[in-house]
């Protein structure tokens, strides 16, 4: 905007007139025509400006002012401050500050006028300019915060990791177990009858639930085992250094200790929050190819709990 040139927001078309134009022509142009001022120019030279305001005085003056042939050069504002065409739109707000004006004739480098611009000319191209740099920071701001997701491992609504921190450690328990036997379990956790949940109590009170519900769970687990949002309201839990006997131990645990929590859930048939948990590991699992194989088993017997009455732990087979 600062260097933008003044032609592009000039009005190139001027009405101007001679100075021994009578005063009443000039008003009643400016009126028919709906210019808030007219310049004044001897042989295109600008040498005053008749503007709303010297209206004002005129018709404010005695009627027989205008009568007795009063012109433009009478009435006119002068000198006019103008503005060259090679000049840019911050020099002319600079200049309109300056001498208090409203309307700035624009000339060419021999003086010769060649356009006006008004406060609402450069009000205009401000707002469009404006608007453009809001949304051009706008479209970067959003950019910048798909990065930051892309980047951010922790989800931010229940402060634990997100499924990319999620996928990563995967990825390393499944390299360990393979490479050096390391054993491993992990424990797929959905919350039951959660969409009536929702629709009953809303979903910001939904919020509030999945937060409760991690805490619970980070506080029935060792400080070595790892929540993850899976998505949702699915949380996934690896067990380090766990074969699939402890790792059912520990998944009834966090199912009772949900259900302790005694959360109301009136469309659930038991009456409180409950989760269902679908529990996976190796060495155990079978026709297990990559961390993906094992979740989908750990989704399977989550599947099972969900069919065999929910607020239950299943193993995979
Ligand atoms: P099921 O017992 O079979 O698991 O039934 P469900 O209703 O829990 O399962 P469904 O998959 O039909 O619905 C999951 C619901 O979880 C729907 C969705 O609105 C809700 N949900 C997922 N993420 C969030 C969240 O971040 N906040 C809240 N409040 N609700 C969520
Ligand atoms: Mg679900
Ligand atoms: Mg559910």
């Amino acid at each position: 905007m600062a260097s933008s040139a003044i032609e592009s927001i000039m009005t190139p078309k001027v009405v101007s007139v001679e100075p021994d134009t009578p005063i009443l022509e000039v008003v009643g142009r400016m009126h028919a025509q709906r210019f808030s001022c007219i310049v004044v120019c001897v042989e295109n030279l600008p040498v005053g400006i008749v503007s709303e305001r010297d209206v004002v005085a005129i018709a404010a003056s005695p009627l027989s002012t205008a009568q007795t042939g009063m012109t433009a050069g009478d009435f006119m504002s002068a000198p006019v401050t103008t503005i060259e065409t090679t000049a840019t739109v911050d020099d002319a707000i600079e200049k309109i500050q300056q001498a208090r004006i409203r309307h700035l004739p624009v000339v060419d480098a021999r003086g010769q006028l060649v356009g006006l611009v008004t406060q609402t000319d450069i009000v205009r191209a401000y707002r469009t300019h404006m608007e453009a740099i809001v949304a051009e920071r706008t479209a970067q701001l959003a950019e910048a915060n798909k990065e930051l997701e892309a980047l951010s491992r922790e989800d931010g609504l229940l402060g634990i990791g997100n499924r990319r921190a999620m996928e990563e450690s995967l990825a390393q328990f499944y390299e360990l177990a393979i490479r050096y036997g390391r054993p491993y379990s992990i424990v797929l956790c959905d919350v039951d009858y959660f969409k009536p949940y929702n629709d009953r109590y809303g979903h910001p009170a939904g919020d509030q639930i999945l937060k409760r519900l991690t805490r619970q769970i980070e506080q029935t687990v060792r400080g070595v085992d790892q929540l993850y949002r899976y998505g949702g309201e699915e949380l996934l839990l690896i067990l380090p250094e766990t074969q699939l006997s402890g790792g059912a131990i520990t998944a009834h645990r966090i199912c009772i200790a949900i259900h302790e929590l005694a959360i109301p859930h009136e469309d659930s048939c038991h009456g409180v929050v409950t989760i269902s948990c679908g529990l996976a590991g190796l060495p155990g699992a079978s026709g297990v190819r990559s961390w993906l194989d094992l979740v989908k088993c750990a989704d399977q017997a989550l599947y099972r709990a969900k069919r065999e009455g929910r607020n239950r732990v299943s193993v995979d087979e």
